[in-house]
């Protein structure tokens, strides 16, 4: 089989049979990608094979590391982790509570070639330890629906602490009452139901 892979498609990086019958193959290229996809039936000369074809999704691992001084600019830490199999390097931002100003955040997300989460990056003579990060669902800071944003929304507003028609950052309420599920917690706190169910959606 496999050099009749070679044969049809030209070298490719790796080829390995799943336990599911199916085979994993690494493509060296885009354009092998596209031709393998598109692969209808294989023919070793006396046998043709129907064949089914379908791509993964990258394997990367997705990281983040913490406290990391705001003064390094994003093109610091992308020369910093170079050749730490580091592909991709953003910093988060998050909203201002008091000024509902967009800020950089010390906290740095790290997207990796490799399926495996590295323990710890260096960042010149700093390590810093490398935590699995599960990525947040789309929340709307308006009506605190999930999958758009403020500027799309069709909502009415609604307080991600109470579910009241007040501002979560002047809410009075005593206790938290979930305006997407009606449990009692805010529209951000990880034990909700529905946060959980789009956090499995993104994963
Ligand atoms: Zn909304
Ligand atoms: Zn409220
Ligand atoms: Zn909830």
């Amino acid at each position: 089989m496999t050099t009749v892979l070679k044969n049809v498609f030209g070298p490719y990086k790796a080829c390995a049979p799943l336990s599911n019958g199916n085979l994993i193959v690494t493509c060296s290229s885009a354009q092998q990608v596209k031709t393998l996809l598109s692969c209808k039936n294989l023919s070793n000369g006396n046998k043709t094979v129907e064949v089914e074809t379908s791509s993964l999704k990258p394997v990367g691992a997705k990281g983040a590391i913490y406290n990391v001084a705001l003064e390094i600019s994003t093109d610091e830490l992308v020369e910093g982790l170079a050749g730490q199999k580091v592909t991709f390097v953003k910093r988060f931002s998050f909203r201002c509570k008091e000024s509902s100003e967009i800020r950089d955040s010390k906290s740095v997300f790290l997207q990796f070639s490799t399926a495996d989460l590295p323990a710890e990056v260096k960042l010149g003579y700093l390590l810093f330890r490398v935590k699995q990060y599960i990525p947040k669902p789309l929340r709307c800071f308006k009506c605190n629906s999930f999958g758009h944003v403020a500027s799309y929304c069709r909502g009415r507003e609604r307080c991600s602490n109470c579910g009241g028609e007040d501002k979560y950052n002047e809410c009075n309420a005593d206790t938290a009452k979930c305006p997407n599920c009606g449990g009692n917690h805010s529209a951000n706190d990880k034990v909700c139901p529905r946060y959980q169910r789009e956090t499995e959606i993104l994963n």
